[in-house]
């Protein structure tokens, strides 16, 4: 479905991805991860329009996409959430969900098929219904990011591109969605993840790329890579950087 090929993203003098390829198939999950500052969320970023690229192609469905600005590519199935969820704030639960499927707004059927889709919503995330009136910015960590990624699937994407989902949430919140990224997985839909948590990413994961300086260092079948780096951990202590996974 999407394909990197030798990606580069700077920000000034700050080379964030040094050419990197990867491919994303239709109805798996992909997991990127690797420390702080490895380029993950930048990768991401270029493949949702929020940074262009220096170098290098990004394809879905094999057409070139690099170009496109990010609505164009938003309407075309990929959605992003960002790190940090990146909800409004002040706005209910039900409207940032509305917001969401905004990019549809032109289509004659909108309001009935948004309505529709709430209602999918709340039923994927129930405790979003219980929210529904609640401004945003009072619902807890993990119901944020619960409803960061109701309103990414608002707008009917067929990749879902997800920063960090388990930053800053308690360990059974971790597990809540992780739950829910598997049952969206289980559901047909596609998944490019970026994870600190190299553990969870891996384990919920179909294939792992592991970043390191903007580069991709290791790759391969998810649970293989997890089972390599606990044996890692477990021989050179948890300083061994999921990055280390050999390839
Ligand atoms: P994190 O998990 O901390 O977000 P990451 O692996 O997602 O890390 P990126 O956020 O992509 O990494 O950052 C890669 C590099 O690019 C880092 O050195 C970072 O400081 C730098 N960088 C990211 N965004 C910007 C920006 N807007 N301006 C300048 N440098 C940036």
């Amino acid at each position: 479905m999407l394909e990197l090929d030798n990606i580069g993203v700077s920000y000034g003098p700050v080379e964030a991805v040094r050419g990197a390829s990867l491919r994303v198939v239709s109805g798996s999950i992909t997991a990127i991860v690797g420390a702080n500052g490895a380029g993950k969320s930048s990768c991401l970023k270029a493949i949702s329009g929020l940074v262009p690229l220096q170098q290098g192609t990004v394809l879905f469905d094999s057409q070139p996409i690099h170009s496109l600005p990010p609505e164009d590519r938003l309407r075309l199935g990929i959605a992003h959430v960002l790190e940090g969820r990146r909800l409004f704030a002040d706005q209910s639960v039900e409207d940032n969900l509305v917001l969401g499927a905004y990019i549809h707004r032109r289509d004659v059927t909108w309001k009935a098929q948004t309505a529709q889709r709430c209602d999918e919503m709340y039923r994927r995330f129930p405790i979003l219904r219980q929210r529904r009136e609640q401004q945003a910015v009072t619902l807890s960590g993990g119901e944020q990011q619960m409803l960061a990624m109701a309103v990414a699937l608002m707008a009917k994407p067929r990749l879902l591109l997800l920063d960090e989902p388990s930053l800053g949430l308690a360990p059974k919140m971790v597990q809540a969605v992780s739950a829910l990224i598997r049952g969206l997985r289980d559901d047909g839909m596609t998944i490019l993840l970026v994870e600190q948590m190299a553990s969870m990413a891996l384990s919920l994961a179909d294939v792992g790329y592991a970043f390191q300086r903007g580069r991709v260092v290791a790759s391969g079948i998810a649970s293989e890579m997890l089972r390599d780096m606990n044996f890692h951990q477990a021989y050179f202590g948890s300083g061994a950087a999921p990055s280390a996974v050999p390839g």
